[in-house]
């Protein structure tokens, strides 16, 4: 039925970049002999997952919607993907993303835009839009995305689904293809609450092939989910995400999501986090530093594209070649920009003061976790926006993850979930519920108890 609904809208949609139709029947025989056999395999057995196309898949192509790996197929499952594949999910394909995952829109593709099933001329949130409009399309029942500054949550928020993004070290990066390394986390979308938690406990868990993984129990996710329940949860409405700048019917639904919430017995306060104001400039300074050492492995030599090589010219000329032609100009102005912010003489005035600001971050979810059990907030600051609106404006791009880029400097919990349509364009607003480091299961509980 996935791959009917797919051959029937995915021309337009264009979520995927590789849909693997001739293999999802065999794999799902293979997990029917695999419980014939007697195996138990976990809740999720037979049903159709979509990874983002920055999980490597030993089967299939992995391109991180990037023309500097056209064509590479990698000789290893990412821990997701693995451990996906034991739980017994059947892999449909692999969704179009920004490029690295670097964008909020998906327009940063090298392989063409993914359009927002609600409006086919609105973008489908990014970096992992492909992810987002797969499930919102019914193309896909679960995918998998990659939230690095909001790249899980926003999209999930314009396409009007869930998205997680867990505890940073939480889910394995094993096998993901890096763009920031201290802030890349491996999370889930689906069309409701308890079905984001299924897949997350199905492939969270300490992986020691990464060396940030948290060797912890996971949170009891699917009993939150189940839990639904607010009654006596203290919840903090972050003071600072809202006024200017935000579209009013996104702070209509979410005003209505806090009455809910207080409604169902949770006891809603103010909290005032003041250096979330910082956490955008912090953001595109530590982000872009990470990508432009990670990046250096592009080198033409190891992976997937070689231009100019043809006897005559040096390794070092190949290279640039190849980067120059390989690279989408959003990728190149990250690589630039992080470059710089590293070099000396200037790694103190802008790296070093990015980290100093991480910290005080840090240390208002702290302070904000001692008052209340979660915190909220809109997830994006507008609904999706029409393609091309802001695709000349990085800046007006980046203040897409406004709402979303705290969490991922202080590395906790937070989750999207659908709270409504806006009411001057009929487009899904996203709740923001964020929780302490390792308390992803607060996400789940609230999470479910307030969904549309
Ligand atoms: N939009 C942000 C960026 O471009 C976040 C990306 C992400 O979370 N992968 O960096």
């Amino acid at each position: 039925a996935h791959l009917d609904r797919i051959a029937a809208v995915d021309g337009e949609i264009n979520a995927f970049l590789h849909v693997e139709a001739e293999s999802v029947l065999a794999q799902a025989r293979a997990v029917d002999e695999r419980l014939a056999r007697g195996e138990r395999l976990g809740p999720l057995a037979g049903v159709p997952v979509a990874h983002k196309d920055v999980f490597t898949t030993s089967d299939m192509p992995t391109t991180a919607g990037s023309k500097i790996l056209e064509g590479w197929r990698p000789p290893y499952d990412a821990t997701v993907t693995r451990r996906l594949r034991e739980a017994g999910l059947v892999i449909l394909g692999k969704t179009n993303l920004d490029e690295f995952a670097m964008g909020s829109s998906t327009e940063n593709s090298a392989y063409g835009v993914t359009r927002n099933p609600w409006d086919r001329s609105r973008i489908p949130g990014g970096s992992s839009g492909g992810s987002s409009a797969a499930v919102s399309a019914y193309e896909a029942p679960l995918s998998t995305g990659t939230d690095t500054g909001g790249s899980i949550r926003q999209p999930a928020a314009v396409t009007g689904i869930v998205g997680m993004k867990p505890t940073y070290g939480g889910s394995s990066r094993y096998g993901l293809i890096a763009f920031a390394s201290s802030l890349d986390t491996p999370g889930p979308f689906a069309r409701n609450v308890l079905d984001a938690a299924l897949l997350q406990e199905a492939f969270s868990g300490h992986d020691p092939l990464d060396s940030t993984s948290i060797d912890a129990a996971v949170p009891p996710l699917v009993e939150a989910a189940r839990q639904a329940d607010v009654a006596g949860l203290r919840v903090g409405v972050v003071k600072e995400f809202g006024g200017e700048g935000y579209q009013a019917g996104v702070l209509a639904r979410f005003h209505e999501a806090v009455e809910l919430l207080e409604s169902l017995g949770a006891k809603v306060v103010e909290i005032s986090c003041p250096s979330f104001a910082y956490a955008l400039p912090a953001y595109y300074l530590i982000a872009p530093s990470e990508c432009s050492s990670n990046l250096a492995r592009f080198d033409a030599m190891r992976y997937g594209l070689r231009v100019g090589d043809d006897g005559t010219r040096s390794a070092e000329e190949v290279m640039a070649l190849t980067r120059a032609a390989g690279f989408g100009p959003e990728v190149k102005r990250r690589i630039m920009l992080g470059t710089y912010a590293l070099s000396s003489g200037y790694y103190d005035a802008y790296y070093g003061q990015a980290q100093k600001v991480r910290t005080l971050i840090m240390r208002d979810f702290e302070a904000a976790f001692h008052q209340v059990d979660v915190l909220v907030s809109p997830t994006t600051p507008t609904t999706a926006f029409p393609i091309g609106e802001r695709a000349d404006d990085p800046m007006a791009m980046y203040l897409a993850d406004l709402c979303t880029i705290p969490s991922n400097l202080a590395g906790n919990a937070a989750i999207s979930v659908p709270c409504g349509l806006a009411d001057e364009d009929g487009l899904p607003v996203g709740l923001q519920i964020m929780a302490p480091v390792l308390g992803d299961d607060r996400c789940y509980r609230v999470g479910a108890a307030v969904e549309k």
